[in-house]
Formats: structure tokens, sequence, C-alpha cells
């Protein structure tokens, strides 16, 4: 599958990237992980941790997948507001959630000082604008909801946004405790981490074929096999080659990123910037002063369609940049990229087991927080492979029933 169109600015921010060898031999170990994006650089840290006996294979260049086409934000509040994921899954659940995507990113922000790769992250505030004036009650009660269940949130009416930002919208909340990260740079510095800690590394290696055996997986690739005892299949969107999911959805989304910012407008704290409209725009700042703007979501096309309508929906996300901040007029795209993006209809990510595949986890944090996501499946995932039972995996579970996401998104 191709996964990327156009131009994506993360490479020049990693010049010299870990490279690693390609398998050439017939290998053992207790486990595999299949895929060198986010899901599998969190899974081969969390399992370095313990120094479990782990391979890591990814047929591209480690990094090189959806991963590469991530814009870098990182929030607890979701696509799926969590007064919808209580009003789906029920209030108990609905904050299970929540609460995993709050410690995840806490987990995620202490990485930096762990890893000898820097991975660029760095804590965030967020706000979410009602797009309308009719999603204003719904933000409210999103509002009251986040506050009873913990988690950290203002009602900030029109004037207090006004006075904090370029933009006047209806009404928007202000919450601190997201954060923004360089996704290659997080994959490498996990990956790279991970590998020093023994965890063997493949790159250009692909899976092509695999046996289910009674004590384990025989994956073969071009060049050998790996004899594995269990296996982490992290190998994102693709992963609906192997496997369809009847809830997950494919679709086309776009970013930019501009040139330097020389004068930066007004903009509070630099949070990321998001909205109530489904599909959403959003956009932020990175540390070096440059602008990303993303959405523009469409149906999943052909790869070649898609290369052709990077030039306009870039231009589009341009326009809605500077509809925020008119100091802006002028500036230039100067990366643009379009890329398949996956989510699921009920609006969680599949984590955990799955009937058909003996001795198999699966790692598809489909949905806008996939980088929590893949945080989040680390910890449970490498939790159950070393005996511990891990009851929230039921929530992520990928024989649940899937439901129809609510419209419009933000509301219950
Ligand atoms: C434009 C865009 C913006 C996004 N912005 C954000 C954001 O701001 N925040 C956020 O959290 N998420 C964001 N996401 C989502 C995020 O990028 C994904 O959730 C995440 O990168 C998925 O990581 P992954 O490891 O599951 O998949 P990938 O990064 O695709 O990694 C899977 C790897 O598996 C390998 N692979 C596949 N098949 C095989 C095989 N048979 N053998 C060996 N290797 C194989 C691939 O080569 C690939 O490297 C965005 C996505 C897009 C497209």
């Amino acid at each position: 599958m191709k996964l990327i169109s156009g131009q994506v600015p993360w490479e020049n921010t990693l010049l010299h990237p870990p490279v690693y060898p390609v398998l050439k031999e017939d290998i053992t170990c207790d486990c595999l992980i299949v895929g060198g994006g986010m899901g599998g650089a969190m899974m081969s840290y969390r399992m370095s941790l313990s120094g479990a006996d782990t391979v890591l294979i990814d047929k591209r260049a480690v990094g090189s997948g959806s991963s590469h086409g991530n814009t870098g934000l990182l929030q607890v509040s979701n696509d799926k507001p969590l007064t919808s994921c209580m009003n789906t899954f029920g209030q108990e659940n609905g904050v299970l959630f929540y609460k995993l995507c709050q410690q995840s990113v806490k987990a995620i922000l202490e990485l930096p000082g762990k890893l000898d790769i820097d991975p660029l992250i760095m804590p965030r505030s967020s706000l979410l604008y009602a797009s309308v004036p009719e999603d204003v009650p719904a933000l409210k009660l999103e509002n009251e909801n986040l506050i009873r269940h913990g988690f950290d949130s203002e009602f900030w009416d029109e004037e207090t946004i006004r006075s904090h930002y370029s933009f006047s919208k209806p009404a928007a909340l202000f919450s601190r405790g997201d954060a923004e990260t360089n996704p290659l740079r997080t994959v490498h510095s996990l990956i790279d981490k991970a590998h020093s800690r023994g965890v063997r590394v493949y790159e250009h290696t692909q899976a092509v074929k695999y046996e289910y055996k009674a004590d384990g997986v025989v994956c073969h690739t071009e060049n050998g096999r790996i004899f594995a005892k269990n296996v982490v299949f992290a190998m994102g969107y693709e992963t609906q080659e192997m496997k369809k999911d009847r809830g997950a959805v494919l679709i086309n989304t776009y970013a930019i990123m501009t040139e330097p910012v020389q004068n930066f407008p007004k903009w509070h704290e630099r949070s990321l910037i998001w909205e109530t409209a489904r599909p959403y725009l959003y956009f932020r700042a990175t540390m070096e002063g440059r602008l990303i703007a993303g959405g523009k979501d469409e149906e999943l096309t052909t790869s070649e369609r898609r290369d052709i309508r990077v030039l306009s929906q870039s231009q589009r996300l341009l326009e809605e940049l500077v509809a925020l901040f008119p100091e802006l007029e002028g500036i230039e795209a100067e990366y643009s990229w379009g890329a398949v993006f996956g989510s699921t209809r009920d609006g969680l990510p599949y984590i955990g087991p799955h009937p058909e595949y003996p001795h198999c986890y699966f790692i598809e944090g489909y949905g806008g927080n996939g980088t929590v996501y893949s945080m989040i499946a680390a910890e449970l995932l490498s939790d159950t492979l070393a005996g511990k039972v891990r009851p929230e995996l039921e929530l992520f579970s990928l024989t649940r029933t899937a439901k129809p996401a609510p419209s419009p998104a933000i509301q219950g």
C-alpha cells in the first residue's frame, strides 16, 4: 500500500538515522514485532525494559510507514469526546479509556530523559473550539464531564478566546496536559534504545507468510525464518491487507508545514488547536516556529489520485490557517503531504489477541490519537506477554461489536 504522497518534513530533522541490517538467516525469539512504526517502536521499547528476547522487523526503513506522515499532536481528548464515549461504552469504560489516554500522554512526556536520540517531545496546552454556535451546548457538557472525572478543562467564551488568539469562535475548551512530538525522531529514539538494550532489529525485511504452530509462529521473510513464541503485529493500516476489521475505515487526509514564522501570530502558549466539526481541522506550531495544519479528509482514492490532490488540498489548508491568523497572510507551505488515515467506527483502537491468530497480538492504533494508543498498546501487551492479566484489553477487543459513530461526533 502506498501510504504517503507528497513531501513530508521529518527526515530533515534526523539526517543520519540509525540503520539496521536485513535478516538473512533463521533465528528464534520469544516475541517478534512486525512493524517499525510508532506501534512497533513503543512495543519494542517496552519489551526491552524487561529484557525480553525480542526481534523487530520492518519491510521498509524504520519509521517510513504512516508514522512518517504523523503531525505530532498528543492529546488526552480523542476524536470521540468523553461524553460520547460514556454514552457508547458506559460511564465506567468511557472514563477508563480517557484515563488510559491521560496516563499514556504522561508516560510519553517522561520519555525524553530516558532516550539517547532526542525525540523532541514537549508539553502543550490544547484549544478545542466550537466550529459553529450549535456545538456550544455539547462543548459545555463535555467540559462538565471532563472536570467531573478529573481531567483538565476550562470552558472559554468568545471574549476569552479573542483575548488569547487572533480569531474569534463561539466557545472553546482549553486544557493542559497534552504534548507535541517529532514522530520520526520518536520512533527512531525508541527503537534505538530498545536495540541498545538487546532487541534485534531488521529493516527491509518483509514478513511474507506465517505458519501457526502449537508452540508459536514461524514467520517467513524473503531470506530467513523467525521462530517466535509470540508475534505482535504493528503493521499500521496495512494490517487491513492481512486481516480485514469490519469496524476499520481508511480515508485520505492531508497536512502542511510552513516555513519558519518570523512574526509569530497571537497564539496562546502555542497550543494545539482543533475543532468540534467532523472531519476536523487541526493546527500546531513546532519547536522551530513552523506551523502545521491538517485535515481536509476525503474518501480513500488511488494513490495516484491522492498524489494529484496534495497540491490543491494543501492550498486549502493554508487558507484555513490564514483565516484563523490573518497576520500570516502570504505565508507558504514548505512541505505538503497526503496520506492514508485509519479510524474505527466506534472510535476506539484495536489492541489485543484475535481468535483466528494463535500466539498473536495486534496493535491497530487507528484514530487521530494513534501515538497515544500505541503507548496504551505497548503497556497492555507487554504486561500480557509477561503473564499479567490486563482486563482493560476488553475495551479494545478486536472482536467487539462495531457500533456506528454518533453524528456529529461531539454529541453524545
Ligand atoms: C497525515 C497524518 C497525520 C497524523 N497525525 C497524527 C497526530 O498528530 N497524532 C497522532 O497521534 N497520530 C497521528 N496520525 C496517526 C499516526 O500516524 C498513526 O496512528 C501511527 O503512525 C501508526 O503507527 P503504526 O506503527 O501503527 O503504523 P506505521 O507507522 O505505518 O508502521 C507500520 C510499519 O509496519 C511495516 N510493515 C507493514 N507490513 C509489514 C510486513 N508484512 N512485514 C514487515 N513490516 C511490515 C511498515 O513498513 C510500517 O513501517 C496521523 C496520521 C496521518 C496519516
